[in-house]
């Protein structure tokens, strides 16, 4: 997989202005925004590791999709919300605030070309609040388009027990779940030093890891959670279990993207 700009047949960035109006007026048409970070991710993943998975799972559903579904793909939006990492280093953070307006506005102009429907789709838990917003926000200002959000890693809820080995807490943040699939996307920027804590949470029912959890929301710096920012056991991860996962996803990203096409043509 090749990680250019415009390289994949469904990049927006690759395309002449021309073919981009004729995608994005045809009937139901779906454009889709992912939105990822520039974050530590432990000692052993890269800072990007967000914007490359929510990159990747929006490229998998644009090829698991039916190919009548008229689907473009923006590059990632590259920096997210992550003042809860700073401290660590290596991370570039956007305000809530302006990073909500850029999401309108890369929204907003886009939209012009005719599209359909827009999904933001995320990559980093820490944007989740702020997605939602934005799909509030672009909602009241384009009423003739369909705005949705999606945090990918949601795609994976239902079928996750199957292939985790960890136990709660272990698919945190660069934990088994993101680990898996950079080893299986970009294994050549995954480094050997594997160290991870297991995500404990005082509350019951504030959230356990990715993918249990209840509805109270907390705030805590990473620090709080792990010496070395990664959050999760990350010795469990595998190329294998990550290629199964982004299958997965993909399967379910264009089935979504199906849907989505349907119910706005
Ligand atoms: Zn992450």
């Amino acid at each position: 997989m090749s990680d250019t700009i415009g390289s994949h047949p469904a990049s927006w960035a690759g395309k002449p202005y021309r073919e981009i109006e004729e995608l994005a007026t045809s009937d139901g048409s779906v454009l889709v925004v992912p939105v990822g970070s520039i974050e530590q991710h432990g000692h052993h993943l890269p800072v990007a590791t967000d914007t490359i998975l929510a990159d990747a799972v929006a490229k998998a559903g644009a090829e698991h999709a039916d190919d009548s579904v008229p689907v473009l793909l923006t590059p990632p939006v590259w920096a997210g919300y992550s003042p809860h990492h700073r401290s660590f280093g290596g991370t570039i953070t956007r305000e809530h605030g302006s990073l909500r307006e850029t999401l309108e506005e890369i929204a907003d102009a886009a939209l012009d070309n005719g599209f359909d429907a827009l999904l933001l789709l995320n990559g980093h838990g820490g944007n989740a609040s702020l997605i939602d917003s934005a799909v509030s926000t672009i909602g009241v200002d384009q009423p003739d388009s369909e705005v949705l959000g999606l945090t990918y890693f949601e795609l994976a809820e239902p079928f996750i027990d199957e292939i985790r080995e960890s136990e709660i807490g272990g698919m945190a943040h660069a934990g088994e779940f993101e680990t898996s699939l950079m080893l299986h996307l970009r294994p050549e920027l995954v480094h050997d030093d594997r160290e991870g804590t297991y995500q404990e949470e005082p509350y019951d029912r504030s959230q356990q890891d990715l993918f249990v959890g209840g509805p109270l929301s907390v705030y805590r710096p990473f620090e709080d959670y792990s010496p070395s920012g990664a959050i999760g056991d990350p010795t469990l991860a595998t190329a294998e279990k990550g290629a199964r996962i982004h299958d997965r996803l993909g399967d379910a990203m264009g089935d979504l993207l199906e849907r989505i096409h349907e119910e706005n043509r």
